[in-house]
């Protein structure tokens, strides 16, 4: 998955969770919210559908209170108004105050007037039976008393279930208008509790409301909630529209028969759930320009410029050109990444220019070699030739020499013999600068060497009257294990040396063992000696101390130490010189130690150990 798309991912799973998260959040709180809103006004709106079932119940107690206190309904209970029945309970009275009926009870709960009225009809009716029988029956409940048994002056007002259908009633005593005496009944009067007195509620109240036999779930939660406070009102969301909320209705004497019922608009629900889709989606819209953004942005400063630095550095890889070089401008970790991509492919090509020049200078050097070794067997069999019959001349074999030829013939033979060396000296340089060259391990006697090197070079010594001396330590194995030949060109070139840079002095050469597990060679002189400056580069190939002394004494090309100290190195060993101007010089070469297996002089190379 690339950067950029991973990116997106990123940030549309960010925007997806945020967006879950507010949506979540919405719910719980703030719909929670609204449902509490919607509870708190249905239940408000309920209470007043409440308070106006019961302001309707005190309409009647207040209207039975004017006329049940009243002289002439209490003379007429007494029995001294005849008339109060036809001039006072008349169809005006119905009509005015709706009422459907009037009884009238004495103290002993005889009903001594009742009278129904048809609302609708506007016509006088007998009142129903089932009423009159209620009237007879609760007659304790009809005329309450207080405590010392007289009747209480207010009575009672309230809804009372008959049979065939609910009514609102009030009972009050009759007394005089001054309240003083007994009274001398009860004045019931009410109406239907039907419909169109709901629907006036309702009118009134402007709100949804019907009246319906009570739910006895709900009978059931008002008895055990146990408390004289306000009956329990229960809430049912039918939908996302609409709630019916009931609350139950208590008659006269407290008994819950009866509930009212208010169905409402769940607007408050319904804008709350509006609002939050809005939000939602406000949010979404928000979320995505926000990210489109952060996108775009992203892709500006960064996604392009990687992977414009992908694609450059992946067209370098497979080309192979690491003369190439991004750019990517800025001042910020990508500009930085291009700046050490270009200083790495810098790097790379400096690498390829130095591995060029490396072949180039091995492939010279194997030619270096070739042409040398060539060279040089071309010059050493002519040379070979000289030196034999120079030697063929001074032994008198083509007959007899005078002094003065002799001494020319010497010099011949000395010189062809120092050319000899040069080119054995240049081929062996050439060797070891190609990596050419192969140790010839075997054992061999250190006296031997020692007396071949002092033979060789003795005369001259002598001829620079110089003292040469050879020791060959007592520790020293007499046999010891190496290649003899390059052994033999060390010694010779540190002596060849000491002897060309000492004029009158003595040079000295020695074998010796400076520990258990290695020997060494030191080659001794009192010549001119070489400054501390020059130690550091008498080594280097091709180079020699400068000044005329030397220059004079030198009949090399500088290569001798160069050899020795390659060929030192190439057999483990190493290589020191201490010397000092006009006192001479000491080197000395130490070797590991190696001997033959049973220290045997012929034996065969692979027979040398280590020690
Ligand atoms: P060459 O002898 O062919 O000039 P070398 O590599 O053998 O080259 O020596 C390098 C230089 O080191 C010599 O030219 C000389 O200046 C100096 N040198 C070597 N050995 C001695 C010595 N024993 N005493 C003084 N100088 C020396």
């Amino acid at each position: 998955m690339s950067i950029r798309s991973r990116t997106l991912a990123i940030i549309g799973m960010t925007l997806l969770v945020l967006t879950g998260v507010l949506y979540a959040f919405s719910q719980l709180i703030l719909l929670e919210g609204y449902l509490t809103i919607e509870q708190d006004a249905v239940s408000v709106n309920i209470q007043r559908a409440q308070n106006a079932v019961n302001q309707k119940i005190d309409f009647y107690r207040n209207i039975g209170i004017d006329y049940a206190h009243w002289d002439d309904t209490y003379d007429y209970m007494v029995g001294q108004n005849d008339g109060y029945i036809a001039d006072t309970i008349m169809p005006s009275l119905y009509s005015n105050y709706e009422l459907e009926f009037i009884l009238m009870v004495n103290p002993g709960g005889e009903i001594v007037f009742s009278e129904g009225y048809a609302l609708d009809d506007q016509e006088i009716t007998p009142v129903a039976d089932d009423l009159t029988e209620y009237a007879k029956a609760h007659g304790d409940v009809l005329m309450p008393r207080d405590e010392q048994g007289r009747l209480i002056g207010d009575g009672i007002a309230g809804i009372v279930n008959l049979p065939s259908r609910t009514v609102i009633l009030s009972s009050t005593p009759i007394l005089p208008s001054d309240n003083s005496g007994e009274p001398a009944g009860v004045l019931i009067w009410g109406r239907t509790f039907d419909d169109s007195l709901v629907g006036e509620i309702s009118e009134q109240t402007a709100l949804n409301l019907s009246v319906v036999s009570a739910d006895p779930a709900l009978v059931d939660a008002a008895s055990s909630d146990g408390s004289d406070g306000d009956l329990p009102i229960v809430v049912n969301r039918v939908s996302n529209s609409q709630t019916i909320t009931s609350a139950l209705l208590t008659d006269i004497e407290g008994v819950a028969g009866l509930m009212i019922r208010l169905e409402t608009q769940r607007r408050v629900f319904q804008q709350g759930q509006q609002s939050i889709t809005y939000f939602i989606v406000a949010t979404l819209v928000i979320g995505l320009m926000a990210a489109a953004a952060i996108a775009l942005m992203l892709e500006r400063t960064v996604l392009s410029r990687i992977a414009y630095l992908n694609a450059h550095v992946s067209r370098i890889r497979q080309s192979s050109d690491v003369r190439s070089r991004v750019t990517v401008s800025g001042n910020d970790e990508v500009a930085t990444l291009s700046t050490n991509i270009n200083a790495m492919l810098d790097a790379l090509q400096a690498q390829e220019k130095i591995k060029l020049a490396r072949d180039n200078a091995l492939e010279a050097a194997r030619l270096k070699a070739e042409i040398l070794a060539n060279v040089s067997h071309d010059a050493r069999t002519p040379l070979s030739v000289i030196m034999l019959r120079s030697e063929l001349l001074l032994k008198g074999m083509y007959g007899a020499l005078t002094e003065r030829q002799k001494e020319v013939f010497q010099q011949i033979l000395f010189n062809t013999d120092q050319l000899m060396s040069f080119i054995e000296n240049l081929l062996e340089a050439s060797h070891l600068d190609a990596g050419q060259l192969q140790l010839n391990v075997a054992p061999f006697q250190p006296a031997k060497l020692l007396d071949h090197v002092q033979h060789s070079l003795e005369p001259l010594a002598q001829e620079k009257q110089i003292r040469l001396e050879v020791e060959l330590s007592g520790d020293v194995p007499p046999v010891l294990c190496g290649d003899e030949k390059r052994i033999d060109r060390i010694l010779t070139n540190l002596v060849s040396n000491a002897i060309k840079f000492t004029s009158g002095g003595n040079v000295s050469a020695r074998i010796w063992r400076p520990d258990a597990d290695h020997w060494g060679i030191e080659v001794r002189d009192t010549g001119i000696g070489i400054s501390t400056e020059d130690q550091q580069r008498i080594f280097d190939a091709f180079w020699q101390v400068d000044g005329s002394t030397t220059r004079a004494a030198s009949s090399g090309v500088g290569l001798g130490l160069s050899i020795v100290r390659q060929l030192t190195e190439l057999m483990d060993g190493k290589i020191s010189v201490a010397s000092e101007i006009g006192s001479g010089s000491v080197f000395t070469v130490i070797l590991p130690l190696r001997q033959s297996a049973n220290g045997a002089v012929h034996e065969q190379p692979a027979l040398c150990v280590d020690r």
